[in-house]
């Protein structure tokens, strides 16, 4: 990433400079009050989370302000789209909670309104048939710093010009061969206005017109005419189109385009450890560095979908980040954050032990089983109350126990009392070890007179650990995934590739973890806190009916934050 990290808050404009530029139009009444956006996805990818920055920035607008907003497939380049990619693509928008009602549009519709539009351009004497090669027209371009020089082609007559057109049209031309330029101005400071390509040829089939063209518009001259036949008022983009703005504005007064929209152009959103560019993300897909686009390590909308990551808190994210007009970098951070928040407030907690070691209370009676009332979310009074069977044999973390443990270990030891929650205190008596010295089973004793809720005892202990009752335990399988990169910008070295940026232990599978029984009626998609834990969901692609996949979807704190200010 080349941007510079900025201020967050001199990056938030105090009040969205978008909504001031149509308060401003409201006023003036140059779209007669009315605010119809678009967001226009090119069908090359899955939608990620910058994507969804600028979904629920476009049809957040149109609801603010009672407009529309359309999905319009960008769908000018035959060569990189398919139709696997417009499916996921409506999918994730409307998963994010946004409807295009029936406005769903193809740039791919308005191949002959196009064709007109250049056809017009030619007629004015504004657009020709450059014959030069790829590379030449690359020479004649100029720098930055030098003026471009003209094409010997670029004084062809009207009548040649529309000949030689007519035949790109009818296929009689290889890629390459030929191409539409705009003529514009070679020495033009902004080089996109130095002759732009228009048309080329690409004798491709297209995943919608068939075999129909072979000619296809480039982007500039597609997406302005696109946004005014559908009567888009602001066409909002990156900023890495402001350069291109006055073509845009170009194209639509050269052919005197009916109606004219407003681009206006936000800064994308870059994430910190994360990769956004669709073709890195496609070589993770390829490369099986991850396990395809909904692998929940990867930034996309479908794989937070999977992961655990809910909508609202998404879109809760991309209202927080607002909206800026310089690059900078948000912290992961602040997503997770978002997740966190949400989910505090609508995940049942449950006890899940992931790495279980077994708990013998001996003073215990053996066939007894009590049923111990939990709370389901202290944040939520609705969401009432469960029963949880307690009896002699228990799983409990093993990190909970240590035989030798610093001071201010306040969990279980040898000799010391912990609470097990919703249940008892106990002390821990003896410790049972295999031949080869691994710890086997804990041996604990329980006091009777420390029930919880229940005892009149006042007696307190420093710790309170979660357990599952062994004899009543679901298995499961706990995916521990952590962030993909290890490096805060895995792109921002150049002389590295950004591979060499991937976390080893961005995912850790544990296959012998133990929930609680109100657990087995979990269905794929289902949240829930695991106490001390984090946040997990139910896999939606490997979770089998009696062992249960669940990916933990984010930590209860963000350690990552506490490992980087040691
Ligand atoms: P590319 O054009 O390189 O394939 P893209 O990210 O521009 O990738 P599009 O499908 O053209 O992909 O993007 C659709 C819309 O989403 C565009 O309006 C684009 O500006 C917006 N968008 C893409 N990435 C981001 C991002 N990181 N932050 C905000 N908006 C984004
Ligand atoms: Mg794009």
């Amino acid at each position: 990433m080349e941007e510079k990290k900025v201020n967050e808050n001199e990056s938030n404009l105090p009040k969205n400079f978008i909504k001031e530029i149509i308060d401003e139009h409201n006023k003036s009444g140059r779209f007669n009050n009315k605010v119809h956006t678009r967001f226009p996805p090119e069908p090359n990818g899955y939608l990620h989370i910058g994507h969804a920055k600028s979904i629920c920035l476009n049809f957040g607008l149109a609801e603010e302000y009672k407009g529309k907003c359309n999905l319009r497939f960008d769908d000018t380049n035959p060569v990189k789209e398919d139709v696997e990619y417009v499916e996921s693509i409506q999918t994730d928008i409307r998963w994010l909670g946004f409807d295009w009602e029936k406005r769903l549009y193809f740039a791919s519709d308005y191949f002959e309104q196009f064709y007109e539009y250049a056809l017009v351009l030619i007629r004015k004497g504004k657009a020709y048939v450059d014959s030069l090669s790829a590379d030449e027209i690359r020479e004649y371009r100029g720098t930055p710093t030098e003026p471009g020089k003209e094409s010997p082609y670029r004084n062809r007559s009207v009548e040649e010009n529309l000949e030689l057109f007519e035949k790109m049209k009818n296929g009689e031309f290889k890629d390459g061969e030929h191409i539409l330029r705009a003529k514009i101005d070679m020495s033009s400071p902004n080089m996109n206005l130095r002759d732009p390509a228009v048309y080329r040829i690409r004798n491709t089939s297209h995943h919608r017109t068939g075999d129909k063209w072979c000619i296809y518009p480039m982007y500039d001259f597609a997406h302005g005419f696109s946004d005014s036949i559908e009567g888009i008022t602001h066409s909002v983009c990156t900023l890495e189109f402001e350069n291109h703005r006055p073509l845009y504005d170009w194209f639509l007064d050269e052919v005197e385009a009916p109606h004219h929209p407003q681009q206006i152009e936000f800064a994308r959103l870059n994430l910190s450890f994360t990769v956004m560019s669709k073709r890195k993300l496609l070589q993770l897909v390829n490369e099986n560095i991850v396990d395809g686009w909904d692998d929940p390590r990867m930034p996309t909308i479908s794989a937070y979908r999977r992961r655990g990551y809910t909508p609202e808190s998404i879109r809760n994210f991309a209202e927080e980040v607002g909206v800026a007009k310089r690059n900078g970098v948000i912290d992961v951070g602040r997503l997770e954050y978002a997740i966190r928040d949400h989910l505090n407030k609508i995940a049942n907690r449950v006890m899940a032990v992931i790495n279980p070691v077994k708990l013998v209370i001996i003073n215990y009676p053996e066939n007894v089983v009590e049923e111990l009332e939990a709370i389901n979310n202290p944040e939520d009074e609705t969401a009432g109350k469960r029963k949880i069977p307690f009896s002699k044999e228990l799983f409990i973390e093993q990190t909970d126990f240590m035989e030798d443990p610093p001071r201010k270990f306040f969990r279980l030891s040898p000799g010391k009392e912990v609470r097990l929650r919703y249940a008892y205190i106990i002390k821990c008596e003896d410790v049972i070890k295999d031949d080869d010295g691994n710890i086997k089973e804990i041996h604990c004793t329980y006091d009777p007179e420390t029930k919880s809720g229940m005892s009149n005892s006042n007696r307190k202990v420093k710790g309170t650990i979660h357990w599952v009752s062994a004899q009543h335990a679901i298995e499961a399988e706990v995916r521990l995934y952590d962030r993909l990169f290890n490096s805060e910008d895995p792109t921002g070295d150049k002389k590295k590739d950004f591979l060499e940026f991937i976390n080893p232990d961005s995912l850790e599978i544990k296959t012998d973890c133990k929930l609680e029984p109100s657990l087995a009626d979990a269905k794929a998609g289902d949240k829930f806190q695991f106490e001390r834990n984090g946040y997990f969901c139910v896999d939606t692609r490997y979770s089998k009916p009696g062992k249960p996949v669940f990916n933990r979807t984010v930590t209860l704190r963000d350690t990552w934050a506490k490992m980087q200010n040691k």
